[in-house]
């Protein structure tokens, strides 16, 4: 493996979905998908589009993305940026927000390049940063100190503003900005965005704004693009899901957006790591977002309607981690929740488990013990900060509300 890989440790998604196989928990709370169906236009769709009439819908498509797709992002999206985005060059569709990151990341880090990165931060950064020859540097979330009795959200973990400014300098080239963030649940606020952006204009520094939570924001807060900041558009590229907007995740389509210049750089290596995404799938979440877009205005519109449904599930899964021990930071956007553990650590013998950080020992005993499978948030750390995420555990949140009963269920039992 090249040195720049570091060790090619174990991806916590790798050895998570792994030990959900072996394991059986009754419910599986870790890896983040729904385990319902997605609206039945977006199915109906796909099944539409693979056996229809037209037989080059199953054929390649343009490689940048398919016409209609970006034709209805930019529809979409030129409104949400106060801008009209060009559907053919400054949009790209891409294998999932994966795929966005990878092309964004490798078009522009360039070796010995640092970028900026929010711990905990969804895992895959890192190495993309390292694998394009850049240097992370991380800063993290920090929970406000918790005042007893009083309920911590996800707008209690912030930056520290003087430790972020001496981030900046002349080698920075890239920062990395997630929100509605994974894991915590943070949306950030006009003003959290504001120092971000200053500090980017000033040192001249672009953004990577990962927004696949988009839709998933919680009233009274609101999604904020950092795109729309003055001074931001022209060094901002934005990225988006198809399997979060629709709940989809297996179709695996992303796109990003932001100015011509800017996305050249992505479609250098898309046309030559990926070429083209899938057709089928493409042509349907285009007519997915077609009908959504009819509907824009309805609170039946999905965009809105998944929120609504989210937030209910979102109060009653805190609520019984309240209930059995967990202190849960309730999140203002996403599908998790972040949940110290600290007080069931007497319940629990975490001495048989061998990994090295306690979170890793907690979630694999909690998951054989109870039967609720969560994700470890120091896989969300650099290697120097892990001790921040140690005392949490992530649980998803988008799942059957008989689940999240019988995650009730299994949580006083083993109380
Ligand atoms: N960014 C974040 C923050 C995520 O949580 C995920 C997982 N959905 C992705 C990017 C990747 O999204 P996709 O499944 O569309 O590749
Ligand atoms: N984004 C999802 C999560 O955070 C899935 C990640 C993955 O499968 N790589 O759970």
């Amino acid at each position: 493996l090249p040195a720049r890989y570091g060790a090619g440790e174990k991806s916590v998604w790798v050895e998570y979905i792994q030990l959900a196989a072996e394991y059986k928990p009754a419910v599986n709370l870790g890896q983040g998908f729904p385990d319902y169906h997605a609206p039945d236009h977006v199915t109906k769709a796909l099944a539409n589009v693979a056996t229809g009439e037209n037989p080059l819908f199953n054929q390649y498509t343009r490689g940048f993305g398919h016409l209609r797709l970006v034709q209805n992002l930019a529809k979409l999206y030129s409104p949400l940026v106060g801008k009209e985005l060009d559907p053919i060059n400054e949009i790209l569709v891409t294998n999932g927000a994966y795929e966005a990151l990878f092309s964004a990341i490798l078009g522009h880090v360039d070796e010995g390049d640092e970028v900026i990165i929010i711990e905990p931060f969804f895992d895959c950064y890192e190495f993309m940063i390292k694998s394009a020859g850049g240097v992370p540097k991380f800063i993290p979330l920090k929970p406000k100190p918790s005042q007893d009795g009083k309920e911590m959200t996800s707008a209690d973990w912030v930056l520290d503003e003087k430790e972020l400014a001496s981030l900046f300098g002349s080698r920075t080239k890239m920062l990395i900005l997630n929100t509605p963030h994974n894991p915590v649940g943070k949306v950030f606020t006009a003003q959290e965005l504001q120092t971000l952006a200053d500090l980017c204009k000033k040192h001249n520094v672009l953004c990577i704004s990962d927004e696949v939570y988009e839709w998933m924001v919680y009233k009274p807060h609101k999604h904020i693009r950092i795109a729309t900041l003055p001074g931001m558009w022209e060094r901002t590229i934005t990225i988006g899901s198809a399997g979060k907007t629709f709940s989809v995740t297996g179709w695996k389509t992303g796109w990003a957006y932001g100015p011509a210049d800017l996305m050249r750089n992505l479609q250098v290596v898309h046309q030559n790591c990926v070429y083209t995404c899938c057709t089928p799938i493409q042509e349907a979440v285009a007519r997915s977002l077609e009908f959504e877009l009819a509907r824009y205005d309805s609170p039946e519109c999905y965009f809105f309607s998944l929120a609504e449904e989210l937030v209910s599930k979102r109060d009653y899964l805190v609520k019984i981690l309240k209930e059995n021990g967990f202190k849960p930071v309730v999140p203002d956007g996403g599908y998790f929740v972040m949940a110290d553990w600290t007080k069931l650590e007497n319940k629990i013998d975490l001495s048989t488990e061998p990994d090295r950080n306690k979170d890793y020992r907690f979630t694999k005993k909690f998951a054989k013990e109870a039967g609720i499978l969560t994700i470890p948030p120091t896989a969300f750390y650099s290697a120097d900060h892990r001790h921040v995420g140690e005392s949490y555990t992530r649980f998803c949140f988008i799942k059957k509300d008989e689940n999240l009963q019988l995650t009730e269920k299994l949580l006083k039992e083993w109380n």
